[in-house]
């Protein structure tokens, strides 16, 4: 499961950053998302969730930020953005140009941003 394997890189991420700072706990997390990473953020959350029970990330609250999709155009070298919902499969997508010969730029982000935490 995708969502979990992210989940788990997260929780891991998050506690080293917080510890370097000597948190005792972490209040909440700032995420960054493409919107085409193909990720379902409430399964993500749920994951996080149930995996960093027992550990000082438990119960913090995360955030996140979607980042649209950003393509380029390797025929016309124009760029353009995408809505994800319409313009799935990505396979389909077609520059205004007529050229499918794209490639996405940006849309798979997955950032963690900042955290916020409880100093012991
Ligand atoms: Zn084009």
């Amino acid at each position: 499961m995708h969502e979990l394997s992210l989940a788990n890189g997260m929780l891991k991420t998050v506690i080293n950053a917080a510890q370097n700072q000597n948190a005792k706990k972490i209040k909440s997390i700032k995420l960054e998302m493409g919107e085409i990473l193909l990720v379902n953020p409430e399964q993500l959350i749920f994951c996080f969730d149930v995996i960093s029970k027992g550990t000082i990330a438990e119960g913090a609250k995360i955030e996140i930020t979607f980042l649209k999709p950003r393509i380029r155009c390797n025929s016309c070298d124009k760029e353009f953005n995408i809505s994800s919902e319409k313009d799935f499969p990505l396979l389909s997508i077609v520059c205004k140009c007529g050229s499918k010969d794209v490639k996405i730029m940006t849309g798979r982000e997955f950032n963690i941003k900042s955290i916020k935490i409880e100093e012991s």
